[in-house]
C-alpha cells in the first residue's frame, strides 16, 4: 500500500481536467503536461505544476515516454494517470513507469498487452465460455484459406485489425470478389495507424448495437461491474452519443453481460477501471468484441447513474486499497445521456472543422454536466482529436434525460466553427432514438445534411402563412396610400419588382 501525494496526468484537454479535479478533491497535488500548442490550455492553468513536453505534434510531446518519466523525477511525482488515447493502452509505457518506481494508475502491463490485441484477447477469454462473434482465431496468413473461412461464415464479413482502435483498420466485405482489395486496405491502414498489419475475419453483424460493461477490479482479486452503457450511435465506427442504462437491456440480460464481463476481466487478472465491449444482434444475443484497458471517454454516464467517481476508485485501487463496495451495493439511479461535441461538420461527412471558438457559452442547470477543455477565444488545434466537450444530462427517466439534453444543447452557444451539437439534437428528437429501436446504422439510415435544415411544425407553418397574408394585406394598403399621393408618377414596375 502506498499513498499517492502527487499525480501527473499524461494527457490533455477535458480528460486531463476531469482527472485533476478528482485528485484535488482527494488532497493529491497535480502535474499537467502540455505541448507548445497547449501552452494556454485550461488543463495547464488548473494544475498545481505544469511541464512543457515539446512541439505540438504528439509524437514530439504527449507520446514521448522519456520526457514524461523525466518530468516525474524532476517534480517528485509518485503516480501517473494516462487518461484515454495517447499512451493509455501502451504496455511498454506502463512497464517503464513501474520500472521508474512510479505508480501507474491503470491495469498491469500484461493485461494491457493481452487486451491490446483483439486476437490475443479472444484467445485469452476463449476458455471461459464467453460468447464470441464467429470468425478466425488467428491473423490471416493465407488468402485462399481466409476466403474459404469467409465463405463458410457467410458474407458480409468484417476484416479487422488485431491492433485496431478508434474505429480504424476495419473493412466490410460484401462479397468474395471484394475480399482481396478490402483486405489489402485493412492491412495498410492497420500498418500505418498501429505499426501492425495483422488482420482477422469476423462475421459482420448486420443490425448491431454496441453495448459495453464498465468493470472495476482491485489488487485483492475483487472485480465488480457497474452495468452497461449503450453506444450505438456512431459515425466511422466511432461513438457520438452514449447512454446508461441501455433502452433494451433487461435485468436478466444485464446480469449475464455483467457476469461475462467479470470473467473477461478475471481472465487477465484485471485491476483498475476497464470496459468490456460487446456487440448485440437483433435477437439480443451478445458477443465479446474487445476490452479497453483504460478509462473510457463515455465513463460519465456510468458515474451519473451509479454515483461512483470512477477516477477516485482508480486512484484508490492504484494505492493498493480494496474496492470500497461490492456488487450488491451498486444500484442504477435514473438515466444518463452523453453527447460528444466535436469540432466537425456533420453536413460535410463529419470532417473536422478547425478554427477559433468565437463564442463559447456552456449550458447549466440541474442534471447537466459539461466536461470540456476549452475556453472562449481559444483555437482548436489541428494536431489532436477534435473533441471540444462532452455534455451529459441525468434525470429519473430516459425520456426526461433526453428532453433535458435537448434543453442543454439549445443553451450551448458555440460560434466560429461547426460542431456536432445540431446533429446530436437531431438524434435526441428522432423517433428511432426516442423509442430505443436503433442500431449502429442510425447515422447512415436516418441522417442526411438536410436533416439539419430548419424544421417547421404544421402549427409553425400555418402561423408563418398567416403572418405572410397579414404583411401582404398591409403592404397593399400602403401601396394605395403611396399611389394616392403620387398619382400616375408612381413607379409601378419598380415597386412591383421589389414586392416580388
Ligand atoms: P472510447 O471507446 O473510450 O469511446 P474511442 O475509441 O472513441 O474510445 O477513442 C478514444 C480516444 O482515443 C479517441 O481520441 C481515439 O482517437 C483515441 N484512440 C483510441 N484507440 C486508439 C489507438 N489504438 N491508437 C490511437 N488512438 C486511439
Ligand atoms: P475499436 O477498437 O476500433 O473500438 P471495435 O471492435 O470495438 O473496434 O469495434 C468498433 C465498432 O465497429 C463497434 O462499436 C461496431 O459499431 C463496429 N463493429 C465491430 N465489430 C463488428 C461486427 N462484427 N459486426 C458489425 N459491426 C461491428
Ligand atoms: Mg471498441
Amino acid at each position: 500500500m502506498k499513498k499517492i501525494h502527487k499525480l501527473l496526468v499524461a494527457n490533455r484537454g477535458e480528460i486531463s481536467l476531469r482527472i485533476m479535479r478528482t485528485a484535488r478533491e482527494m488532497g493529491i497535488k497535480t502535474v499537467a503536461v502540455y505541448s507548445e500548442a497547449d501552452r494556454h490550455a485550461p488543463h495547464v492553468k488548473y494544475a498545481d505544476e505544469a511541464v512543457c513536453l515539446g512541439p505540438a505534434p504528439s509524437n514530439q510531446s504527449y507520446l514521448v515516454i522519456d520526457k514524461i518519466i523525466q518530468a516525474c523525477k524532476d517534480l517528485k511525482v509518485d503516480a501517473i494517470h494516462p487518461g484515454y488515447g495517447f499512451l493509455s493502452e501502451n504496455a511498454k509505457f506502463a512497464q517503464r513507469v513501474i520500472e521508474a518506481g512510479i505508480i501507474f494508475v491503470g491495469p498491469s502491463p500484461q493485461a494491457i498487452e493481452v487486451m491490446g490485441s483483439k486476437l490475443a484477447a479472444k484467445q485469452a477469454v476463449s476458455k471461459y465460455g464467453i460468447p464470441m462473434v464467429p470468425g478466425t482465431e488467428e491473423a490471416i496468413a493465407d488468402i485462399d484459406e481466409a476466403k474459404s473461412t469467409a465463405a463458410s461464415i457467410g458474407y458480409p464479413i468484417l476484416i479487422k485489425a488485431s491492433a485496431g482502435g478508434g474505429g480504424k483498420g476495419m473493412r466490410i466485405v460484401e462479397k468474395e470478389e471484394e475480399f482481396e482489395e478490402q483486405m489489402q486496405r485493412a492491412i495498410s491502414e492497420a500498418q500505418s495507424a498501429f505499426g501492425d498489419g495483422a488482420v482477422f475475419i469476423e462475421k459482420y453483424i448486420t443490425s448491431p448495437r454496441h453495448i459495453e460493461i464498465q468493470v472495476l477490479g482491485d489488487h485483492h482479486g475483487n472485480v465488480v461491474h457497474l452495468f452497461e452503457r449503450e453506444c450505438s450511435v456512431q459515425r466511422r465506427h466511432q461513438k457520438v452519443v452514449e447512454e446508461a442504462p441501455s433502452a433494451v437491456v433487461s435485468d436478466d440480460m444485464r446480469h449475464s453481460m455483467g457476469e461475462a464481463a467479470i470473467k473477461v476481466a478475471k481472465a487477465c487478472d484485471y485491476y483498475g477501471a476497464g470496459t468490456v465491449e460487446f456487440i448485440v444482434d437483433e435477437a439480443l444475443n451478445f458477443y465479446f468484441l474487445e476490452m479497453n484497458t483504460r478509462l473510457q471517454v463515455e465513463h460519465p454516464v456510468t458515474e451519473m447513474i451509479t454515483g461512483v467517481d470512477l477516477v477516485k476508485e482508480q486512484i484508490l485501487v492504484a494505492e493498493g486499497l480494496p474496492l470500497s463496495f461490492d456488487q450488491k451495493d451498486l444500484k442504477i439511479h435514473g438515466h444518463a445521456v452523453e453527447i460528444r461535441v466535436y469540432a466537425e461538420d456533420p453536413k460535410n461527412n463529419f470532417l473536422p472543422d478547425i478554427g477559433k471558438l468565437q463564442t463559447y457559452i456552456r449550458p447549466q442547470g440541474s442534471g447537466v454536466r459539461v466536461d470540456d477543455g476549452f475556453e472562449q477565444g481559444m483555437d482548436i488545434p489541428i494536431y489532436y482529436d477534435p473533441m471540444i466537450a462532452k455534455l451529459i444530462t441525468h434525470a429519473d427517466t430516459r425520456e426526461k434525460a433526453m428532453d433535458r439534453m435537448i434543453r442543454a444543447i439549445e443553451e450551448y452557444q458555440i460560434t466560429g466553427i461547426e460542431t456536432t451539437l445540431g446533429f446530436c439534437k437531431f438524434v435526441m428528437k428522432h423517433e428511432a432514438f426516442r423509442s430505443g429501436d436503433f442500431d449502429t446504422k442510425f447515422v447512415e439510415r436516418y441522417f442526411t445534411p438536410e436533416s439539419l435544415d430548419e424544421q417547421w411544425t404544421d402549427d409553425e407553418l400555418s402561423l408563418l402563412a398567416a403572418s405572410a397574408v397579414e404583411i401582404f394585406e398591409s403592404s397593399k394598403k400602403d401601396l394605395r396610400k403611396v399611389k394616392s399621393l403620387h398619382g400616375d408618377q408612381f413607379p409601378r414596375t419598380k415597386w412591383k419588382n421589389r414586392l416580388l
